[in-house]
């Protein structure tokens, strides 16, 4: 089949690669301004200003029968033009309320699925009112374009609130969020075949710096049946709400065995990248078979399984000569904390796992430095 994905960078890569030895093609559609090397020989590029109309744009991506999209940042419009012509999945809705925080936590609180306490707020005037209800320390984000903790502020008291109250003018929406109190972030992988077959990874374990992932575990430990229950309800009001089709990840708070959802992610995750080395149907193949309409494929890994990411540096040759870890490398400049690969690895016991994840970012960055 030929698939056309929206977006250039890692996850369009290893969605492709995936899909390669699948007996699928590719094309890509970029932004004007967008870097490709990622999926540089991995199929044409397209770029989304150079054809006027949706079906210069259609033909141009070699007529697919399907279209998907690695990031939510992208043209609901278009999406909505290219449906005209194939399958667009997920749907142009799901994508149009993912790329919006706002839009995101109203839907959930209207799927009766918890969240942190928030507020959308447009003006210094409703930014006051909603921190005073939330209390300090408030988290602070633009309903759009913000990820890896970008376009955020963390206001610890009434002085960090001016601040951001006289810059008001010239920001975009912003979510007010009360600050929880949680034990440790997981996060959980599904994905919906067009036929509705569903499969769930176990939920992962994922530890953040700077507001970045830097290590994801799986399965996680200490999940009770009630968790596990909870994980799954809320995955399935998802999923049934949008007739959902692909991968769709779910990032949670938990807090003494209860959930929250942080945010989601209507695509692969980065905290599912351990799937690709773990004996499993990876995220990236069972994203294809969803959307292809195939049965999606085993999930459970027999052994424990974790990934660390590569940011902003290489594995050196000393780390990878140990032989117990695959590196998955996307082939783009090193800059600053940029994600520009990850290790995957296994172990037949959580303990060994833990260790050599505590060791791989010991050696990767050394005594809790700054990424
Ligand atoms: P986000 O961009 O929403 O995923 O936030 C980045 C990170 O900030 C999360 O992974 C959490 O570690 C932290 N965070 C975000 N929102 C909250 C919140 N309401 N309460 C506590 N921690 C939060």
């Amino acid at each position: 089949m030929r698939i056309a994905i929206v977006g250039c960078g890692q996850l369009a890569r290893m969605l492709a690669l995936a899909g390669w030895e699948m007996g699928h093609h590719f094309s890509f559609l970029a932004d004007p301004d967008e870097g490709t090397r990622c999926v540089e020989g991995l199929g044409p590029v397209v770029y989304s200003d150079q054809h006027q109309s949706s079906d210069a744009l259609f033909e141009a991506l070699g007529r697919p029968e399907v279209v998907t999209v690695e990031k939510e940042h992208v043209s609901v419009a278009l999406l909505e033009s290219l449906s005209t012509h194939c399958r667009v999945a997920p749907s142009a809705d799901a994508i149009r309320v993912c790329q919006h925080r706002g839009r995101e936590k109203t839907l959930l609180q209207s799927l009766d699925i918890a969240t942190a306490p928030f507020h959308v707020v447009t003006d210094a005037a409703s930014l006051n009112e909603a921190v005073d209800t939330v209390g300090y320390p408030a988290f602070v984000k633009s309903c759009e374009q913000g990820y890896d903790g970008q376009n955020q502020w963390l206001l610890q008291d009434s002085a960090a609130l001016t601040a951001l109250a006289q810059q008001m003018p010239t920001l975009p929406a912003l979510v007010v969020e009360g600050a929880i109190r949680f034990d440790r972030e997981l996060s959980l992988i599904v994905a919906r075949s067009v036929s509705g077959d569903t499969v769930m990874y176990p939920l992962a374990e994922n530890k953040h710096r700077e507001g970045i992932l830097l290590t994801s575990e799986v399965p996680a430990a200490n999940i009770s049946q009630q968790t596990q229950q909870q994980a799954t309800d809320i995955a399935q009001r998802l999923l049934e709400h949008w007739s959902y089709v692909g991968v769709l990840s779910i990032e949670l708070f938990d807090e003494a065995g209860v959930l929250r959802v942080n945010e989601l992610a209507p695509r692969v995750h980065n905290s599912g990248h351990w799937s690709q080395d773990a004996g499993v149907t990876s995220q990236f193949s069972n994203h294809l078979r969803a959307i292809t309409d195939r049965r999606p494929g085993n999930t459970i890994p027999a052994e424990y399984a974790g990934m660390i990411n590569l940011l902003g540096r290489e594995a050196d040759d000393a780390l990878l000569q140990a032989g117990d870890t695959a590196l998955h490398w996307y082939d783009k400049s090193i800059r600053g904390r940029r994600k520009v690969g990850h290790l995957n690895l296994q172990s037949p016991q959580r303990e060994q796992l833990r260790q050599r994840l505590n060791a791989l970012e010991a050696a990767l960055y050394p005594d809790g430095a700054p990424l």
